[in-house]
């Protein structure tokens, strides 16, 4: 790939080595696919990137034998994901690998009387109803337990439409179900699933997620990692006769007359286009690339207003031994689903994390993701997306429920890192707000911002797209960036809106 140095920037403007059918801004999932599916379309496109490589917030590293993400992942579904259909509307799937493993997880639920008891995922409804202590011998709450789940799994899409403007916190009230039950709904699909607490995540996002999930599994991952997929993306677009500028900071989009006409980077060298589609953060785009003067005042004090996701704090370790037998292991402590509230409460340091749930997860058990004997494991809680925050408490609540959970993870540890919102902004997109910047995905699926009044690609700027978890997709963090690019490429080559 081309560094901005190498490439053939003209000295007098316009030429046709910098004039570009449509330049993309970010080479994360939403702006690598973006870039190689309007390739695909037979676009001369230009995709630059700020990272000396693809990937974004994804971006799989090498290092001493290991082949790893900054952050924990795993994709949900495993099967039909926006991921498919983008590798055939590609033609690449034989460049990609996906790769499954004998068991998806682990489920630890530790009950108001701090007794922890497993199910595996794959494992039975009835085992689940055990481990989260279904009280079966009490009919009416199994009766409730079995008509929540029924209706869950089977609302139609129009029942889903009407539940975007209800909280998953407020639609699982209803049914007073069980703790153990409401627990593991609200915890994995609100806001283990969304990256938002589950008061304010939407309920139809969260009945969509667990439907999808019920049908097409929930656990997938790539060989050579996630980033990888990004990287085939990447480099589809050089195969198909596009530029890729890594290691090059867009500065600005250029506007003139309400119609974007390219990009300068930082260090002033000028691209242009009629099309730009960024994935630098809508926020970020508008206020930073654009800038407001070229936008009502309303949309930028919107925009301004819009909510982010909750990051994540723990550990990145690295094991002597494998320790962990499936990707993904779950911890929900009974009363773990905060709200939004608690959440700023913790960042205050009014109230400490002490029964957060916790993500343990590995890739290193898909083949040549790590030396052989050895194990790299993430150890994360949710928090609050401030790059300033202080994570300390958060890493002593995580490591003090890793040592009650799993001790020998402990005693394996030959390498420690910590991760936390201010390692975010390196890889993705830019702190520009006070307390914003470590999201996980970035805008949150929350009530106000999903459904109806999901934030589309389109901008009030002719020629201007947004494109990646911030605007115009749905699903769960990668699958929603990827979900966006499908969408906003059909939007942006006018064949509908996706
Ligand atoms: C802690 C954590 C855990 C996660 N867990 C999961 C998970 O389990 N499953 C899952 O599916 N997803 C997960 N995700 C989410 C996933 O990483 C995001 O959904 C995805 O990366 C979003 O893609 P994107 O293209 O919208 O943005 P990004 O990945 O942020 O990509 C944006 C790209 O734009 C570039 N860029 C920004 N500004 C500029 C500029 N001015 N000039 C040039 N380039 C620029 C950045 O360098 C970056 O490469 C997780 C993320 C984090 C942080």
């Amino acid at each position: 790939m081309l560094t901005a140095s190498s490439s053939k920037a003209s000295e007098n403007g316009k030429s046709m080595t910098n004039q570009y059918d449509v330049i993309v801004i970010g080479a994360g999932p939403g702006g690598a696919s973006a870039a190689a599916l309007l390739a695909k379309k037979g676009k001369r496109v230009l995709l630059v990137d700020k990272n000396k490589k693809a990937g974004g917030r994804m971006m799989t590293l090498q290092r001493d034998g290991f082949s790893f993400e900054l952050f924990p992942i795993n994709c949900v579904p495993t099967d039909h994901s926006r991921f498919e259909t983008l590798l055939d509307e590609l033609g690449l799937q034989d460049q990609v690998e996906r790769v499954s493993a004998d068991s998806i997880g682990v489920l630890m639920y530790e009950d108001e009387h701090g007794v922890t008891r497993s199910w595996d995922m794959g494992d039975s409804t009835l085992a689940l109803f055990k481990t989260l202590g279904v009280p079966w011998w009490n009919l009416p709450a199994l009766y409730r337990t079995l008509r929540f789940l029924g209706k869950v799994s089977t609302l139609k899409a129009d029942e889903i439409e009407k539940l975007y403007a209800v909280s998953a916190m407020d639609y699982v009230d209803q049914f007073e179900i069980p703790k153990g039950i409401r627990t593991y709904f609200l915890a994995s699909f609100g806001e283990g699933a969304f990256e938002m607490t589950s008061d304010r995540t939407s309920a139809a996002e969260a009945v969509k997620l667990f439907q999808e999930a019920m049908k097409n599994g929930g656990g997938r991952y790539y060989s050579k990692g996630i980033g990888h997929v990004f990287e085939v993306c990447a480099g589809a677009v050089e195969n198909l006769g596009g530029t890729v500028l890594m290691k090059t900071r867009a500065g600005s989009i250029d506007v003139e007359n309400g119609r974007v006409t390219g990009i300068t980077t930082v260090n002033g060298e000028q691209y242009f286009s009629p099309l730009v589609i960024s994935s630098a953060g809508i926020r970020q785009t508008v206020i930073k690339l654009v800038g407001e003067e070229h936008y009502d005042q309303k949309y930028v004090e919107w925009v301004s207003g819009l909510e982010s996701n909750l990051a994540c704090a723990g550990y990145r370790w690295v094991l002597n031994k494998p320790v962990l037998k499936t990707p993904m292991t779950i911890y929900f402590p009974e009363g773990c689903v905060a709200t939004f509230d608690e959440f700023e409460e913790m960042a205050a340091g009014k109230i400490k994390p002490s029964n957060s749930y916790i993500y343990l997860g590995t890739t290193s058990l898909y083949q040549g993701m790590a030396p052989q004997g050895k194990q790299l494991v993430y150890a994360v809680m949710s928090c609050l997306p401030d790059p300033e925050l202080d994570i300390q408490p958060y890493l002593d609540y995580v490591r003090d429920r890793v040592r009650k959970i799993m001790p020998e993870v402990l005693d394996c540890i030959e390498l420690e890192e910590t991760v936390g919102p201010a390692n975010v902004p390196g890889l993705g997109n830019d702190a520009i707000f006070p307390g914003q910047g470590g999201e996980s995905y970035g805008l949150a699926l929350s009530v106000g911002q999903a459904g109806n009044v999901l934030l589309g690609g389109d901008s009030p700027i002719d020629g201007l797209y947004y494109v990646g978890c911030d605007a115009g997709g749905s699903g769960l963090g990668t699958n929603q960036a990827v979900d966006s690019a499908l969408n906003v490429t059909k939007m942006v080559l006018g064949e509908g809106e996706g």
